[in-house]
């Protein structure tokens, strides 16, 4: 794969004992050093206008003032510093690079993942939370659209927190397409069955909050079953996939079961749906907290691509998540696939 990468994003100091800390990328780094063909790129920062586009502007000249003023506290989880401006802007830029680099044809060995930090899926119109200050999957999105290179974005999130964020800024958009799986009840509380999108957004929003305990069968069954006929339906150009690896069955902060041969499973299954649908395929690094796991599952996703073939799952997808993902897409008025 290309990955997108700025030592810029180290310089997001959260303290000695946050989860989302620069050690994260240097793992990713270290554990992508034992695997072949991988290819670092690095891309211009987002400009201020580019965030602007999804996030209110007080709320980014807001960001800016509270990071040159030194940071801190910006809520209990998220955390700034002085270089947490410059961190969020090249994050931002970082998926914007993904997101180009796909639609300019980079596929199969080459497909783009931008390793960014801070993540972005929680940051909403106009607040930071969830350790995001720039949603940075919107901020590419929006971009490709913007220029055209796009005309229906899908974003699907397998982080195991809802995205809130993501869903928030596009909830009444036609436009781009939100599918998220998450662990029901999990930070931050939303992402129901029910919330479907709203105005010109209706059913642009696809969220199937699983029971915890889920695992690699009751993904895949998600992303085969539900996904396959909900992106057939919205047909389109782009898919970013928001990969968070915090779903894995050894992170510390989920009681998800996805192996690392999960992971490959997934990308497996979402690389077929980007094919099915013509569309090109970004990756952009959303959550993921234990470092062994999060490097492992980013090295996982670049081996699927480098050519190894995943291991098929031995469980079946719980009873549970197959009526979910039967009620779901009844509700999209779809058959499942
Ligand atoms: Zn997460």
């Amino acid at each position: 794969m290309k990955f997108g990468y700025n030592e810029t994003c180290l310089d997001h100091d959260t303290g000695p004992r946050h989860p989302e800390a620069a050690d994260r990328l240097r793992a990713i780094r270290e554990g992508l050093k034992k695997r072949h063909s991988v290819e670092y790129v690095d891309a211009d920062p987002a400009t201020e206008e580019m965030v602007a586009a999804v996030h209110d502007p007080a709320y980014v000249e807001e960001v800016k003032e509270f990071c040159a003023s030194g940071g801190g506290n910006w809520d209990p989880d998220t955390v700034a510093c002085e270089g947490t401006w410059d961190a969020a802007l090249a994050s931002a830029g970082l998926a914007q690079w993904a997101a180009s680099a796909a639609l300019d044809g980079n596929g199969g060995r080459d497909t783009p993942f931008s390793l960014g930090r801070p993540p972005g899926h929680h940051a909403v119109v106009d607040d930071a939370m969830g350790f995001c200050f720039f949603n940075n999957a919107a901020v590419a999105a929006q971009t490709a659209l913007d220029e055209g290179t796009a005309e229906r974005v899908a974003i699907f999130d397998w982080d195991v927190h809802h995205g809130n964020g993501t869903q928030d800024i596009f909830y009444e958009r036609g436009d781009v397409l939100y599918a998220s799986i998450h662990e029901n009840g999990l930070y931050p509380g939303t992402g129901e069955l029910d919330e479907t999108g709203e105005g010109d957004g209706e059913l642009t929003t696809f969220n199937v909050p699983l029971s915890a305990g889920g695992g690699d069968a009751d993904y895949l069954y998600v992303v085969e079953s539900g996904l396959g006929p909900v992106f057939d339906s919205f047909d389109p150009d782009l898919l970013v996939v928001s990969a968070g690896f915090d779903a894995h069955r050894y992170d510390p902060i989920s009681r998800m079961r996805v192996s690392t041969e999960g992971y490959a499973l997934l990308t497996d299954a979402v690389r077929t749906l980007a094919d099915d649908n013509d569309a090109a395929l970004a990756f952009v690094l959303e959550g993921g907290y234990g470092l062994d796991t999060l490097s492992e599952g980013v090295a996982t996703v670049h081996e699927t691509f480098d050519g190894r073939r995943p291991i098929d799952p031995e469980e079946e997808p719980d009873e549970e998540t197959i009526e979910l993902v039967d009620d779901l897409l009844d509700s999209y008025g779809l058959d499942s696939a």
